[in-house]
């Protein structure tokens, strides 16, 4: 029986020969398991992303135990991991600390598991549970620094990260890009009338609404709080039609949506500035241009869509 610890990123795990002369890592001595588990921990320690974390467990299980696939499921969190390619024979595991659940982690292999493979796998499961808990932690921090606290939108930081990606995205691969500019027609007047918190509940309502309009995307929100009342929505794929047949459905299910405050029904109409991407544009012509669309859209009379193309 060997065991060598490398210096590479990877754990030299300790196998046996069989007597027709295969490695076996189902032979494993008591004292091997904590030495096992420091070099993954170690391992699982560099990083925290966590699908790297995953891919990171799921490249030590294929070499060590040949492992076909992992799957990881966390529907409180919404973060699934797939990895590999899914086989007939599999085990999972719920990984729990005392006060969370931390998601299911499911493997496969296309050869059956012996009892003592399963025990090494559930000891090795063990390894995983403080990397994922820090990761998810790390994530939600990254998340609720991009996000609005009120409307749970994205928040302005989050645009402007989201937006320069996707303008750098379309214009590599020669893809339609357009933006939208929402703003709540005299929201003044629902403070003014009804108060700060009966506005508040109007603005959750039109964020709710913004984000069910768009179709499902890569970026972590659909809809982006730029200021108060004003919202903006990032249309990947999406050319000038496109974007203002959008643009109108916003509108009118806005139009038609009430907001139940106290025993008042709230009502409010929006504005829309559209506007696509051109060759000649960057991240700030574009929303400029959208902007502009907004101010006239406001000025015609409010209630309404106004494209401007470049
Ligand atoms: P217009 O049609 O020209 O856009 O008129 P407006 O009244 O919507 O625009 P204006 O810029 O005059 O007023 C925006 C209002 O939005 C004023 C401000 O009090 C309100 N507001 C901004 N942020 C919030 C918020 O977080 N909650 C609430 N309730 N109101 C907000
Ligand atoms: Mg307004
Ligand atoms: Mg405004």
């Amino acid at each position: 029986m060997v065991t060598t610890v490398q210096s590479s990123n990877t754990i030299a795990f300790p196998t046996s020969k069989t007597h027709s002369g295969r490695e076996r890592t189902d032979v494993i001595r008591v004292e091997q398991y904590a030495e096992l588990r420091l070099q993954l921990s170690n391992i699982l320690q560099t990083t925290l992303e966590l699908p790297q974390v995953l891919q990171l467990f799921f490249n030590e299980m294929q070499r060590s135990l040949g492992i076909d696939s992992l799957t990881y499921r966390n529907n409180k969190r919404t973060s699934n991991v797939e990895l590999g390619i899914s086989a007939r024979h599999n085990c999972h595991y719920n990984l729990v600390t005392n006060k969370d659940s931390l998601g299911e982690v499911k493997f496969s292999r296309s050869k059956r598991f012996s009892e003592k493979e399963l025990q090494l796998l559930e000891m090795l499961v063990g390894c995983l549970i403080c990397p994922i808990r820090n990761s998810l932690m790390y994530r939600e921090a990254v998340q609720s620094a991009l996000r609005d606290p009120l409307t749970g939108s994205g928040n302005r930081m989050a645009l402007e990260k989201t937006l320069e990606r996707e303008v750098a995205l379309a214009k590599r691969h020669n893809q339609a890009l357009s933006v939208l500019v929402v703003d709540i027609d005299k929201f003044k007047a629902i403070n003014d009338n009804y108060g700060h918190t009966a506005g508040d509940y109007v603005l959750k309502d039109v964020a709710q609404i913004l984000s069910q309009c768009c179709r499902e995307t890569d970026a972590a929100y659909r809809a982006y709080r730029f200021g108060g009342e004003e919202f903006v929505l990032i249309l990947n794929h999406t050319e000038a039609h496109g974007s203002t047949v959008v643009a109108e459905r916003i509108r009118q299910y806005i139009e038609n949506m009430t907001t139940t405050f106290e025993d008042n029904s709230l009502s409010v109409t929006v504005s829309v500035g559209a506007a696509s991407l051109v060759d000649e544009d960057d991240m700030t012509t574009l929303f400029s241009r959208a902007d502009k669309a907004l101010y006239q859209a406001k000025h015609e009379g409010r209630n309404r869509v106004v494209m401007i193309k470049g």
